[in-house]
C-alpha cells in the first residue's frame, strides 16, 4: 500500500516574522525556511507505518519553487522513499494545493494521503479537508493516533473536552495533530542517504490543474506592539489598576 506525504515548505517556525513595508504579505528573503512542523509529523507517521510493515512505499509531495526539493530530500532522509515536486512559481492556496495533490494521489494510486492538520505560515487548515472533498474520499483529521487494519484506519482525534476515535475506510485522508508522534532526529547517514533518492519534477499543467487564486489578499500588517508593563505596589494596587486603568475588571 502506498501512502502519500503533502509536506509544505515555509518560514522556520524560529524566526521572527518581518511584514514587508507595502503590506502585501510577509517578507521571505534571506529567511531560513523548513518544512511546516505538522508535516514533519505526517512523514514520521508515513515512515512509522511503513516499518510496521502496514505500508510498502512512502512517497513525500511538495507543491511549489524549485527550492521546495530541500524539503522533499529533508522528508526522505525521515524516511520517505521518494519525493515528487510539482514545481511553479505561481501562489498556491490551499485549493490548488488540493487539486495538485488529488491529480499525484490518483497517479500514484495512492490509499492513504496524509498531510498537517495546518501550514504555519498560512494557517489556513483547509487543504486535508479540500483533498477529500475533491478525492470523494472518507477523511479523519487531528489525528493523535493512526492504526491501519482490514482495509481501513481507526483514528483517534482530538476533540474538545476529550478523544473521539473514528474508523474510515480507505482510500482517506489523514491530517496530523501535534500528539500524534514526535518525528526522529535526522542523522547525517540519512541526509546522504536521502541525495541519492528520486525526486521527480512536474508542473500544475501536466496536470491539467487551474492554480489561480481565487481569494486576494487585501493587506497584512503586523500585530499591534505591546505597550511597556508598570509596577505595582501590592494586590489592592493591581485590582486599582485592572478596575480603573485596564478597564478589565
Ligand atoms: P493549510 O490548509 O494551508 O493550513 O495546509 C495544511 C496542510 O496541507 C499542510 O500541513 C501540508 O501538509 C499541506 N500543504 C499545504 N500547502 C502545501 C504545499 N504547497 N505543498 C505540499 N503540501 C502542502
Amino acid at each position: 500500500m502506498k501512502v502519500l506525504v503533502a509536506v509544505k515548505r515555509v518560514v522556520d517556525y524560529n524566526v521572527k516574522i518581518r511584514v514587508k513595508s507595502d503590506g502585501s504579505g510577509v517578507d521571505t528573503s534571506g529567511v531560513k525556511m523548513s518544512m511546516n512542523p505538522f508535516d514533519e509529523i505526517a512523514v514520521e507517521e508515513a515512515v512509522r507505518l511503513k516499518e510496521s510493515g502496514a505500508v510498502t512505499e512512502v512517497v513525500a509531495v511538495s507543491c511549489g519553487v524549485a527550492a521546495c526539493q530541500e524539503t522533499l530530500r529533508t522528508a526522505m532522509a525521515i524516511g520517505a522513499d521518494r519525493g515528487v515536486l510539482v514545481q511553479t512559481d505561481a501562489e498556491l492556496q490551499p485549493l490548488a494545493v488540493a487539486k495538485l495533490l488529488k491529480a499525484v494521489a490518483e497517479r500514484e494510486g495512492a490509499r492513504l494521503v496524509i498531510l498537517g492538520k495546518q501550514a504555519i505560515d498560512d494557517d489556513c487548515n483547509q487543504t486535508a479537508q479540500m483533498l477529500a472533498a475533491l478525492l470523494g474520499w472518507p477523511q479523519a483529521t487531528f489525528a493523535s493516533k493512526v492504526e491501519l487494519a482490514d482495509g481501513g484506519a481507526r483514528v483517534t482525534r482530538e476533540v474538545d473536552g476529550g478523544l473521539e476515535t473514528v474508523a474510515i475506510k480507505l482510500p482517506a485522508v489523514v491530517s496530523t495533530d501535534l500528539r500524534l508522534n514526535e518525528p526522529r532526529y535526522v542523522t547525517l547517514p540519512n541526509i546522504m542517504k536521502a541525495k541519492k533518492k528520486s525526486l521527480d519534477v512536474v508542473s500544475p499543467a501536466d496536470f491539467g490543474a487551474d492554480v489561480a487564486p481565487r481569494l486576494k489578499t487585501l493587506k497584512v500588517v503586523e500585530p499591534a506592539k505591546r505597550g511597556a508593563g508598570v509596577k505595582v505596589a501590592d494586590v489592592a494596587a493591581l485590582v486599582a489598576a485592572l478596575k480603573n486603568d485596564a478597564k478589565v475588571i
